[in-house]
């Protein structure tokens, strides 16, 4: 048997996409691929399920030369779970993180979280925002202090944007010709900010303005979406398939291995370029970073495992992440939408494996090359 592997992966996402709208998440390999799936009839559930089999079976085989396999042999493991849950199979929550994500759903959350919300304390008593208050007061009056205006919140971006950008290229290599472009959104199912990848070392990052926001927020979402996050990631990627034609670097799935690199990567992008000898105040944001993805990951689980209603896991983000009430619904509504209820679990699980990898076991290797190597490179997590 010999077939190319890489196209294969790619084709059967774009076929489940036909069943699962928006599995495919960004695409910029050769047009023909997806124009060639979008003619086709959508295959039968019950097909996909069998061509996924074969598909993992070659990858897996002693014949299948593709250097990577052992890449793609998880993100169709991730593949075959999404077709069984797609053919109407019930699959209990932790199952369904452990096999699409190839992450553990149950980790330390409630000791990751107490540790955080110590240190947010005792930062925020540094920080003489109303010592001897709760710390949601205290936060509070933190974020009015800071508040940025909605005239203000595009020159933030741009001067932003400049300093993550040449920090980034002190650090990793971005392909010339590279660029992103800020939109402002209301009402936006994922949260706070989405980067949405078009190809051509080209990206739309969309920032959801329903929130206030202090130029922490906006310096964390421009680290994470652009520079060295999102963006530097997958123009590097599009630049490895131009270097070898390799088509399997050129596509993005929805809940697989993959996602759970991309967003830990994107998660400590900022700590990447500025290090942790930080003042106060962004020591604060970095640290909420921290604490909202274990809570993010914590209220999934009350959710999906312990089957808490609606109104109790937003109780439980307002007083655990000190969420203000609009943002602890709208997270609330990404825990709920079937689209991204699993993909929550991937910031805590990303950050963890990509500061073990980076910063904590990297024993002869520095984290220029390390990072580089990330960026070039197709991994899950257990690869790491
Ligand atoms: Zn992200």
């Amino acid at each position: 048997m010999n077939m190319n592997l890489g196209e294969e992966y790619v084709k059967l996402g774009f076929r489940i996409n036909k069943h699962v709208t928006g599995f495919v998440d960004a695409f910029f390999g050769p047009p023909e691929i997806k124009t060639s799936i979008e003619k086709e009839e959508p295959e039968s559930l019950e097909k996909l399920r069998a061509s996924a089999e074969k598909l993992l079976e070659y990858a897996e085989s002693s014949s299948c030369d593709n250097p990577n396999r052992l890449f793609l042999s998880k993100q169709i493991k991730a593949m075959q779970l999404i077709i069984r849950q797609e053919m109407g199979e019930k699959i209990p929550f932790e199952e369904y993180v452990r096999s699409t994500l190839d992450i553990e759903p149950i980790q330390n959350y409630d000791e990751i979280i107490d540790l955080e919300q110590d240190s947010i304390g005792h930062l925020l008593d540094i920080g003489k925002y109303g010592k001897g208050k709760s710390i949601a007061d205290r936060l509070n009056n933190f974020n009015q202090a800071e508040a940025i205006s909605d005239k203000e919140i595009g020159q933030v971006i741009e001067n932003a944007v400049i300093d993550c950008r040449n920090r980034a290229l002190k650090i990793v290599s971005i392909p010339t010709g590279e660029h992103v472009e800020f939109k402002f959104v209301s009402n936006a199912p994922w949260g706070e900010a989405y980067n949405w990848y078009l190809g051509n070392y080209q990206s739309k990052v969309e920032i959801n303005v329903d929130f206030p926001r202090t130029k922490y927020d906006l310096y964390g979402l421009v680290t994470h979406e652009a520079y060295p996050g999102h963006h530097t990631e997958l123009s590097n990627k599009e630049k490895m398939y131009r270097e070898t034609g390799m088509v399997e670097y050129t596509v993005v799935l929805l809940n697989t291995p993959m996602n759970v690199v991309s967003e830990g990567l994107a998660d400590v992008a900022y700590d990447i370029i500025f290090g942790d000898q930080i003042p106060v105040d962004w020591q604060l944001s970095r640290a909420l970073v921290r604490l909202r993805a274990a809570c993010l990951s914590k209220g999934a689980l009350l959710k999906h495992v312990n089957q808490k209603s609606d109104e109790s896991v937003k109780k439980y983000l307002i007083d655990n992440a000190f969420f203000s009430d609009s943002k602890a619904t709208a997270y609330v509504e990404f825990i709920n939408y079937p689209l991204f209820r699993g993909y929550v679990m991937t910031y805590f699980a990303g950050q963890k494996h990509m500061r073990d990898y980076l910063f904590n076991m990297r024993q002869d290797n520095d984290v220029t090359s390390l990072l580089n190597r990330l960026m070039n490179q197709l991994n899950a997590p257990s690869m790491l």
